[in-house]
């Protein structure tokens, strides 16, 4: 097909605008703010696990974190503690609010009930997790929602070693950046789908009985007349 009125094919019309230069938009800034804080989290909880003192690593997570004022020789101990309710609880969190069709906040990004497809990104990464873990997300203290799918589960740390429990923080919080990854690669996709790609199609302009093939270029150029 040829443009009606510079007669390009799409081809020459590609050729002519050239390729679209790519901006920096608003989804590529919070994804590079995402993987850094993911990269920083993997660095700095590969850093509790190892830095976690032995006499220490077979007491109960819970235990220590209520009592986190008196273990300070763990230097790290209020990190943990910050971590596990940002991550650990705040999924949790998130997920029954998507599970019972309310708005769900994950670090800087919401998931509306009505988006099925990140509403299904949120709890899918969730309950893959939960299954895999053994273990529900959320509710670090109270373990108040003991059941998932009818089966009775461990809430977050509940019954947990402080070396176990700083491994699954770890998984978790991994899991919370993943989670928004994906959330951000939908937003990217759905960016791409709305760009006009430059061609020649049928358009059919006002004041005109019929539709004619027009280029992307020709068509903007008429539509300002
Ligand atoms: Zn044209």
């Amino acid at each position: 097909m040829k443009c009606w009125v510079c007669g390009r094919t799409p081809e020459e019309v590609r050729d002519a605008v050239g390729k679209p230069v790519p901006v920096e938009t608003e989804v590529d800034r919070s994804m590079a703010k995402v993987m850094a804080m993911k990269a920083n989290f993997a660095k700095m909880s590969g850093d509790w696990t190892v830095g976690v003192p032995e006499q220490f690593k077979s007491m109960d997570f819970r235990f220590v974190m209520k009592n986190a004022d008196q273990f300070r020789t763990i230097a790290f101990i209020g990190d943990v503690e910050s971590a596990g309710r940002s991550y650990v609880d705040g999924l949790g969190e998130a997920a029954t609010r998507a599970r019972k069709g309310e708005e769900a906040g994950i670090g800087e990004l919401t998931v509306d009930p009505k988006d099925a497809k990140r509403r299904e990104i949120l709890l899918k990464g969730v309950e893959e997790f939960e299954r895999r873990s053994g273990r529900a997300l959320g509710d670090q203290n109270g373990g108040k929602r003991a059941a998932v799918a009818d089966r009775p589960m461990p809430a977050g740390f509940e019954g947990l070693r402080l070396g176990e429990g700083i491994r699954y923080l770890r998984d978790a919080g991994m899991l919370y950046y993943s989670i928004q990854q994906s959330l951000l690669e939908a937003a990217k996709v759905e960016e791409a789908s709305k760009k006009p790609a430059f061609g020649v199609g049928s358009t059919r302009l006002g004041g005109f009985s019929k539709a004619v093939p027009l280029c992307t270029v020709c068509e903007n150029l008429i539509r300002e007349l």
